[in-house]
């Protein structure tokens, strides 16, 4: 064993080799390190198969975002036939390439049927119950309240965005908590 001559040492370990460094083509930075804000993204993957840093991507295809493509091939991540958006997967559980002619015409919970639905037209409902109160407040309050509640009139505007954001994310947080429950991980 003596004379087995030695591997030469190098500085990349083994696990280095086989994981490339993957940079995000949003940020540049290295996914998995920490950026220059400290937060660390995790590979994402888009049907496409191009790969980002799952904040950038996410925030990327934002869904009033004016972005809702691959910011690499600028292939169109919308459904066909529910035009709700197609999100990035986790790369450890993403499918793989999925051709644009051979991707699901909608999105999961469209896909799911009645239940899903409802859930969300409950949703759409308690949305409108909120914005109907704020801007009740906005009639009724003229006069003598006007005045007192002048500040409060003109922020209306701003709550009733605020609902539709508030509510907008609730539903998008249902449909991936959904997805997750189902241990769909697919497009
Ligand atoms: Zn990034
Ligand atoms: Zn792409
Ligand atoms: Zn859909």
């Amino acid at each position: 064993m003596r004379n087995v001559p030695k591997a030469p040492k190098t500085a990349v370990s083994p696990d280095q080799i086989l994981a490339p460094i993957q940079l995000c083509s949003i940020c540049n930075e290295i996914i998995g390190e920490p950026r220059a804000d400290g937060l660390a993204e995790n590979a994402s993957m888009l049907p496409c198969s191009h790969i980002f840093g799952d904040l950038c991507i996410s925030r990327w295809l934002e869904i009033d975002s004016v972005h809702q493509d691959c910011p690499v091939c600028r292939r169109t991540m919308i459904y066909r036939e529910c035009g709700h958006m197609i999100r990035p997967c986790d790369v450890a559980h993403a499918p793989g390439c999925v051709e644009e002619e051979d991707m699901p015409k909608k999105c999961f919970a469209c896909r799911g049927g009645g239940l899903v639905e409802e859930v969300l037209v409950l949703m759409n409902e308690k949305r409108m119950a909120e914005e109907m109160i704020l801007l009740g407040m906005r009639k009724c309050v003229s006069g003598f309240f006007g005045e007192v509640c002048g500040t409060t009139i003109e922020s209306v505007d701003e709550r009733v965005e605020e609902v539709r954001r508030r509510w907008k994310n609730a539903a998008h947080a249902f449909c991936s908590e959904l997805e997750k429950k189902e241990g769909r991980d697919q497009w």
